[in-house]
């Protein structure tokens, strides 16, 4: 295991125990978060080592890396997942006439091979070997490993896209610092990652299926994702909802929580937590939209 000593966000050395919380997924293991007394940053510490987190992933399961199509639930997220590229695409292209775009964490390439065959110029960045190669050759994709954003030339990418990737990536300040490198001074860096502030997420508490545990490193917040982008020169333009992940989400914590994915109360909690909210602490999941200061 790893333990971190300082904050990844501030640099502070001073956190208190806030949850401790299972792997509900896979491993039955249980892991701590904790938050920092300066910042209020959230994180998993100690964490497993960065070569041993492969592990953690390892399971036919885990959807969101694949295709399958078994089960109610996984057809269902297929589906939204099939709705959700328009809105992505509708969504990115408010900020940013067509152009170069880096998806980062692309899994099986489905984003890049709907935005390519919108006219947008696409890389791709899926650190799984086998789930690379699927999109290299099922969609003729430029997919590279993780090492290549060394390689890329500064200032490559109108577009960087990260959806729910950030929470997973074990040096998040070298991410951060690799980001402000690859884009463009007038580009856009979009984050979407879980919100541990919203109201499904205090609803379930330990068993929030968004925490993941351990894959999940960071637990974000707006204000922690405000003074991440502050600290390495970026300011968030806008913050946008992901109201399907409410339902994914409370799902997936009832099943944590009661054993079994209860339809009902789930869609009422994801239904519920869409309503309350507001613009405080806002959506299950959220978009954070980028820009270099
Ligand atoms: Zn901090």
């Amino acid at each position: 295991m790893e333990l971190l000593k300082n904050c990844p966000v501030c640099g502070s050395v001073e956190f208190v125990p806030f949850l401790s919380g299972k792997d509900y997924f896979l491993s039955g293991e249980t892991f701590e978060i904790v938050k920092c007394c300066k910042c209020g940053f959230r994180f998993t510490n100690p964490r497993p080592e960065a070569n041993d987190l492969g592990k953690y992933y390892e399971s036919t399961e885990y959807i969101s890396h694949s295709d399958s199509r078994q089960g109610l639930f996984a057809m269902v997220y297929q589906q939204v997942r099939k709705y959700t590229l328009g809105r992505k695409r509708a969504m990115i292209e408010t900020f940013q006439q067509k152009g170069e775009i880096l998806d980062i964490g692309c899994a099986t390439g489905q984003f890049l091979h709907y935005m390519s065959g919108k006219g947008w110029k696409t890389t791709g960045i899926e650190p799984d070997e086998k789930t690379r190669q699927k999109a290299i050759t099922e969609y003729g994709l430029r997919v590279f490993p993780e090492e290549q954003l060394n390689v890329f030339n500064k200032s490559s990418f109108d577009v960087i896209s990260m959806w729910h990737v950030l929470e997973h990536v074990s040096d998040l300040r070298g991410r951060m610092a690799q980001l402000k490198e690859l884009i463009k001074p007038k580009g856009t860096l979009i984050i979407a990652v879980p919100n541990c502030d919203a109201y499904d997420a205090r609803k379930y508490g330990k068993f929030w299926a968004g925490y993941d545990l351990p894959r999940h490193l960071y637990h974000f917040t707006k204000s922690d994702v405000k003074l991440l982008a502050e600290n390495f020169g970026f300011e968030v333009v806008k913050i946008l909802p992901m109201r399907f992940d409410a339902f994914y989400v409370s799902l997936l914590s009832e099943k944590y929580q009661k054993g079994k994915m209860r339809w009902l109360p789930a869609f009422w909690t994801g239904f519920l937590s869409n309503v309350k909210s507001g613009q405080k602490s806002g959506h299950s999941s959220l978009i954070y939209v980028l820009r270099l200061k």
